[in-house]
Parts: C-alpha cells; structure tokens; sequence
C-alpha cells in the first residue's frame, strides 16, 4: 500500500523500521485526525480531504491552518472560490504537492504514509464476520440501556428481530440487539460514556440509559462509510449473506417435502430474495406451515402453480 502511494517509494526501502505501523502510529494518526474539526478544515477536496494531511503526518492547528508535529512545518491552505476553477485547482494541486514537500527534509512524515488499509473499510462476506458484530453488540448492551435509532437507517436497513428469527438464527430476536447491531457495522465504538467512529474519529456524548443515534448521519462529512455511499454497500453485503442463510434454510425445507419444490423456486431465483421473503413473510410462513400440514393433492398444487405461471 505505501509503495503504492508514495512517489518516495524508493526511500522508504531504507527505511524499514517506519514501514510496521503499529499500535503508536496508529493512535497518533487518530489523534491527528480528530483536530479536523468541521468549522477549522472545510469545504476541502478530496485530495487535501483531513484524512490525507492526517496521513502525512499534518494536525489542524487552526483555521486553514495545519501543522506537523514532527518537523514543525507549517501549511496555510485558504482555497479560492471554487467558481474561479483554474485558480482553485491549481491551489489544491499545490497544497497537495506541499503536503509532502512542506516537510522538513529529515522528517519521517516525508517519506512515510499511514497505508490505505488503515482508511479503507472491511467488507462483510461472511457469517463470521456478522457473529462477530452479534457478540459485539451483546457486550454493547451490557452498558447501555435503551436504544432508539433515527435517520435513514430506519428506512433502509430493514432487518427486524422477527426477520433475523425466522430467516436465520433464532438468537437475534431482541429488538435492542438488533439496534446494537446496526450501530457496531458502522464503525462506532463504546469508549466509556461517548461513541467514537474509528474511521473518521467523531466522538459522540452519549446518555448510556438511553442511546438516541442516527448511525449513518453521526460521521463527520468525511467518513470513507459516508463516501459513495459505502454504507448502503454494507447494508447489501450483510443482506447477501442473509439471502444465502435463507436459501440454505429454504432449500432444507425443500428437501423435507417435494410439494415445497413447485412453490418456492419462485422465490428463490428473486434477485432480491431478502426482500421478497420479508414483503412476503406470510406467504413465506404458509409455505413452512404447508410442508407439515399440507393436506393438497399434487395434481391439484401443479394445477395451480400451472395457472399462477401463466398469468
Ligand atoms: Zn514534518
Ligand atoms: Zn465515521
């Protein structure tokens, strides 16, 4: 990743020492990343965004204004109207080029970057990983009460504890695990009394008796979850593996009785599957029941399933 990212790349084979980043660099990194408070470094590009300066070494002194803590080099970055584009992007190019040519010629930070890795986010693809936020979200209720979720979240991250029940494991059936959960995918932390982003540092007050969030809003502008819309990516990656648990459980039931074969493929070549089985839970439901209960003549189910074809 450095290599990479860095046009100094040939320097940094010398030096080896700086390329494990560790646990120090890491912390110092956020801590350098929580000084880009909205109203000191706004309206910045990409390219000079608080996460690249943080990268390279820089610490928002003030308005416009950063610093690096190593060599002491300064940087002042007031950008032009945006409506003066040649103007405004020859500034950003050069601030950009500054951020490693403003350091002093022996500082580390000028031939050292914190790795993509660190910025990007993890996908989610598999179990595993959604068991993990499970048992995390099961020691996040051992300190907090009640939760209430607001935002857009509520609206498109429809997994409810029932769904989670019936289409998956049986253990998700409390609606407050379920909200611990949609808070933990999105990189928030419990640090004491306040929720932190791990990604773009916000920190947040938080009442632990009763926890109002809007899980997606809370990031600062910045965010990489916030930036092309990753997190509606997440929400699709933990519902493909939903839809893959639930073909799995819909193709054991298939397996029990052959009557359920000519209803659910149906369902099951959906695209959508997740949807679809929610939207239509109860027709869902029937089909379960009718595997234990179903009491039709085949000729008759192939009749009707000819005629629903048909239509
Ligand atoms: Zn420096
Ligand atoms: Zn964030």
């Amino acid at each position: 990743m450095m290599l990479k990212d860095s046009k100094f790349s040939s320097h940094l084979l010398h030096l080896s020492q700086l390329q494990t980043i560790n646990h120090k660099t890491l912390d110092e990194y956020r801590d350098r990343l929580k000084t880009y408070e909205d109203y000191l470094w706004f309206g910045k590009p990409d390219r000079i965004s608080a996460i690249e300066c943080a990268r390279r070494g820089w610490t928002c002194q003030n308005n416009d204004l950063i610093k690096c803590a190593n060599c002491h080099a300064e940087i002042i970055a007031q950008l032009p109207s945006v409506l003066n584009i040649h103007e405004y992007t020859e500034r950003v190019e050069n601030i950009a080029q500054a951020l490693v040519d403003a350091h002093h010629r022996y500082c580390v930070w000028k031939f050292m970057i914190i790795p993509e890795s660190v910025i990007q986010l993890t996908d989610i693809y598999s179990n595993e990983t959604i068991n993990k936020f499970v048992k995390e979200a099961e020691e996040f209720l051992l300190q907090i009460q009640q939760i209430d979720l607001v935002g857009q979240l509520k609206t498109t991250f429809q997994i409810e504890a029932t769904d989670f029940d019936l289409l998956s494991s049986s253990y998700l059936n409390d609606p407050r695990l379920l909200s611990a959960f949609k808070i933990l995918v999105f990189y928030w932390k419990l640090k004491g009394s306040s929720l932190s982003c791990e990604k773009c540092c916000r920190e947040i007050s938080i009442n632990r008796n009763h926890l109002i969030l809007d899980p997606i809003a809370s990031h600062r502008t910045w965010c990489p979850i916030l930036k092309n819309e990753q997190w509606k990516k997440r929400i699709e990656q933990i519902e493909t593996i939903l839809h893959a648990k639930s073909r799995h459980k819909l193709g054991e039931i298939q397996s029990i009785n052959d009557h359920t074969e000519r209803i659910l493929p149906d369902i099951i070549s959906t695209q959508n599957l997740f949807h679809e089985l929610i939207s239509s839970k109860e027709y869902y439901r029937s089909c379960v029941q009718s595997t234990y209960v179903d009491n039709t003549p085949s000729s008759e189910l192939e009749h009707s399933t000819n005629n629903s074809k048909s239509t």
